[in-house]
């Protein structure tokens, strides 16, 4: 075989794809990671992480997976800053070509590509991610007691993360771009019910105000766009949280896999096993639902276990 050619390919580098690898690694697999564009995954564009176990003071994301990173190279994983472009899961061993144009052929794979969260796009909201802007209430909400935040969205998930931001929260008014709401009537009504959420329709956030102070920013308020006649409003907030949904990075598979209506991979419930066999999938391109960096890191070492014993019986490992 050429060296090009390895037992098992990991894709993506986030907790999933990096667990994956210390594991694989710790069963003489000798995996290689393509980290793809996000080097580290999600958490590197965050802060403090406070939930990740192993942590009792928290830990930063960029430092946790560095840290996850230089425990799968300790036993030998190869980790690579390029990404898959195209993969041929037909036959065996399967194909898989990067960014650079270089061919590589695997007898399994691990699929750990995430999922993004959808933002608004604008510049001033890169800015303050992490630092006052957040995509994950149930990461983030904690560090906002007695403060004034803001959710954005119509769906379920705003109306889920406007109802627990209330347990830290002084005031969560939740910001929408319509009249009409696309969430079920049932969470929609659960959020209107609580005291503390305020609903402001048709308006979007133009743009987050923030302080800078040596290096440490903060998000002091936003400035609101009226959808309908363009008008703007300035508000002091101390937090926003953007709930406009997630996408599975799943494009690059086609349809070579199965996947639900929203395009998230589907595994056998309880194995991390595609509909293809030696093709398996971890963290939160398989889950919309639970979308924690320890769901991810566990999903990622029963894809490695799965590979190893599919390796084992196919008498390749
Ligand atoms: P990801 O972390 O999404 O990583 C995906 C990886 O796949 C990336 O490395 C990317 O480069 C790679 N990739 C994608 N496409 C390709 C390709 N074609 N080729 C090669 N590589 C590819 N969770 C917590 O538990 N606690 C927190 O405090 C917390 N805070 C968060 C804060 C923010 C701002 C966000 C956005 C999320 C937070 N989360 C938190 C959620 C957590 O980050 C995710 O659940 C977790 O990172 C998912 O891990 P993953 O490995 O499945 O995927
Ligand atoms: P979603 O249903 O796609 O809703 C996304 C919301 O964000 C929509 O209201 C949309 O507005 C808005 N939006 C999208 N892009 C925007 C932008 N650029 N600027 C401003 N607003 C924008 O996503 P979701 O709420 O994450 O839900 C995803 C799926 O998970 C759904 O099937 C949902 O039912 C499910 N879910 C269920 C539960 C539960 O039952 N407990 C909890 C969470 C999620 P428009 O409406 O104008 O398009």
């Amino acid at each position: 075989m050429s060296e090009n050619h390895h037992k098992v390919i990991i894709i993506g580098s986030g907790p999933a794809g990096l667990t994956a690898a210390i594991y694989a690694s710790r069963a003489n697999l000798e995996p290689i990671i393509f980290e793809g564009n996000q080097p580290g995954g999600q958490l590197t564009i965050t802060t403090e992480v406070d939930n990740y176990p192993g942590f009792k003071d928290g830990i930063q994301g960029p430092e946790l997976m560095d840290i996850m990173r230089a425990q799968a190279i300790r036993f030998g994983a190869k980790a690579y800053f390029k990404a898959a472009t195209k993969v041929d899961f037909s036959e065996r061993p399967f194909k898989i070509t990067t960014d650079d144009d270089q061919n590589y052929t695997t007898d399994s794979v691990i699929i750990a590509t995430g999922a993004s969260a959808r933002l608004l796009g604008i510049p001033s909201e890169s800015k303050y991610m992490g630092f006052g802007v957040s995509a994950c209430a149930t990461c983030d909400g904690f560090f906002y007691k007695d403060k004034k935040v803001i959710v954005v969205g119509g769906g379920d998930t705003a109306m889920e993360e406007a109802t627990y931001l209330t347990k830290f929260a002084s005031e969560v008014l939740l910001i929408h771009r319509r009249d009409e709401f696309r969430a079920s009537k049932i969470m929609e009504d659960r959020a209107r019910k609580n005291p503390k959420v305020k609903f402001m329709t048709s308006q979007t956030i133009k743009e987050v105000l923030g302080t800078e102070n040596f290096g440490m920013k903060s998000v002091t308020g936003v400035i609101l766009e009226n959808t309908k006649d363009g008008s703007t409003t300035e508000m002091e907030i101390d937090g926003i949280f953007i709930a406009i949904g997630h996408s599975p990075n799943t494009k690059i598979f086609g349809d070579q896999l199965q996947k639900d209506e929203t395009g998230y991979l589907d595994t056998i419930p309880g194995t991390t096993k595609t509909n293809i066999e030696g093709v398996f999938a971890a963290g939160d391109v398989t889950d919309k639902t639970y979308r924690q960096a320890i769901t991810a890191a566990g999903t990622g070492c029963m894809a490695a276990l799965d590979a190893q014993h599919f390796l084992e019986d196919n008498e390749i490992a």
